[in-house]
């Protein structure tokens, strides 16, 4: 997840030894940065995207999931939707901030039903509904677009919303200082960014809002020029026709909703190579060239973490800077704040693990959180050791003493309070407790299994059991105990 608490946290546990990071460092924010006055007063209508699929596409196999009532959020949703393939047309109007667009979205229904659901923010006016070409009825209230179409378990189903409105982004169930809110954000300038983590991708389309159900994604983003609109995978076409800028996205592995992300700005694109061939492109302000010399070590890196947890999962990676004093492992395009320490290579390090932890594999719910945030931040840990040359040992004591506190403040990584999401129990428990592990079955076991988890679970999820019984099988130690202690004890292990 994104990791400037975790960050700031390390940050200042690196740098001053103090306590629990959960201060607001105050970066201040790039206001207005990388703005260009675009806006214009013509509205911008969506262009139909080539991203359409069939229900019996075999591509779409890869995008099955096991949806799941979420423990921590379950508001925000439903497991009777298992989406495949969301092909998003999105015109954007910076002057009077509207949102234009049609979803078709490819799902399987999980059990027979009169209805289903969707999540979609309110502000967002549903113009028509059909399935499978059909008009449908619906209900719109608060955030919650209820079908009323009769579904049969494990069939496919072809869902096309057409809607339009004012985005607004949802509030964030947390008490850090780098976020407030979620979802679709616009700058003063009409520029749009998003992160969405643990939900809120609801508040620009028709989703499944929930981690358990990944899909594929085709986007197709317009918008007046110079504005371009990023998303995650890859670039597949660019247009510029009468003054509006079409661009067309394409992820070809599945993704949960919160590791979406989109952004319309005047971008510019800069593309490296990592030494191993990963394609690696930077997406910044054209009026902030400098910022992509930030970005450059980025290759280096991939190259450093492919040689730790093999071989980088997907086919391409960006990073995109936008007006956000946060950062997050957006899947295939990392989206990072403007601030100095959001674009530090440790957090593009940690941003990058996130790819195989947090993106590969993905917990099944929230309460996993700690499964993504603890190797994010070891490996992160470990990055600077190396690079800035001190011991891992005496990072790992300067983390243990502030450990406790923040355990004490949200509670056990795996059992925290729904109203902390994202607070440093979920980074530091977890990183100490892999550190733990590490010089418990040594280097070489523990590499092995950190590289094999994210292979053994391809695309998919995985829940506590899942993990810690793997781990137990694959070192041939009960380690139950050792694990319940680390992520469910109300105190901290004594090591
Ligand atoms: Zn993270």
């Amino acid at each position: 997840m994104r990791s400037v608490v975790a960050g700031l946290a390390a940050a200042t546990l690196l740098l001053a030894g103090c306590t629990s990071g959960s201060d607001d460092s105050g970066p201040p924010p790039d206001s207005g940065s990388g703005a260009s006055t675009a806006a214009t007063s013509g509205t911008v209508q969506p262009v139909a995207g080539d991203g359409k699929v069939a229900t019996d596409d075999p591509s779409l196999d890869a995008a099955l999931s096991t949806p799941v009532e979420d423990r921590v959020y379950p508001q925000v949703g439903d497991p009777g939707v298992d989406a495949l393939h969301y092909d998003l047309d999105l015109a954007w109007t910076p002057g009077s901030e509207t949102l234009t667009a049609v979803e078709t979205l490819v799902f399987r229904a999980t059990s027979d039903a009169d209805r289903f659901q969707l999540d979609l923010g309110q502000a967002l006016e549903v113009s028509s509904v059909t399935v499978d070409g059909e008009d449908a009825s619906y209900d719109h209230d608060g955030k919650d677009l209820v079908v009323h179409s009769p579904v049969a378990a494990d069939r496919r189903y072809t869902l096309v919303v057409e809607y339009a409105g004012h985005p607004r982004p949802v509030a964030a169930p947390t008490t850090r200082s780098d976020f407030a809110t979620l979802g679709w954000t616009v700058t003063d300038e009409g520029e749009v960014w998003t992160m969405q983590e643990p939900f809120g991708a609801y508040s620009w389309y028709a989703v499944n809002d929930q981690p358990s159900d990944k899909a594929l994604y085709d986007f197709t983003i317009s918008a007046p020029a110079p504005m371009v609109g990023v998303a995650n995978g890859e670039l597949e076409s660019r247009e510029n026709d009468g003054g509006t800028t079409t661009t067309r996205w394409h992820l070809d592995e599945p993704a949960a909703s919160y590791l979406t992300t989109i952004a319309i700005g005047d971008l510019e694109e800069t593309r490296d190579r990592s030494e191993s061939g990963v394609p690696v492109s930077y997406w910044t302000p054209r009026d902030r060239p400098r910022l992509v010399r930030g970005l450059r070590p980025a290759a280096d890196e991939l190259d450093w973490l492919e040689d730790r947890l093999g071989p980088y999962p997907f086919s391409s990676l960006g990073i995109l800077l936008v007006d956000s004093r946060s950062g997050m492992e957006t899947q295939t395009m990392i989206t990072l704040g403007m601030t100095d320490y959001t674009t530090s290579p440790e957090v593009i390090v940690h941003e990058m693990v996130h790819q195989w932890y947090g993106d590969e594999v993905t917990p099944s719910d929230w309460r996993d959180l700690w499964m993504s945030e603890g190797m994010a931040l070891y490996l992160q840990g470990l990055w600077q050791a190396e690079h800035d040359h001190f011991s891992v040992r005496g990072l790992m004591q300067r983390w243990a003493q502030a450990e406790p506190q923040m355990r004490r403040a949200a509670g056990p990584p795996a059992d925290y309070d729904p109203s902390t999401f994202g607070e440093g129990n979920v980074y530091y428990s977890p990183a100490l407790m892999w550190d733990q592990l590490r010089r418990r079955v040594g280097d070489e076991t523990f590499w092995s299994v950190v590289r094999s988890w994210p292979r053994a679970h391809e695309d998919g999820n995985a829940s506590y059991d899942d993990l810690t019984s793997y781990w137990s099988a694959r070192t041939g130690l009960d380690l139950g105990p050792f694990f319940h202690a680390w992520l469910l004890g109300k105190t901290s292990p004594r090591f």
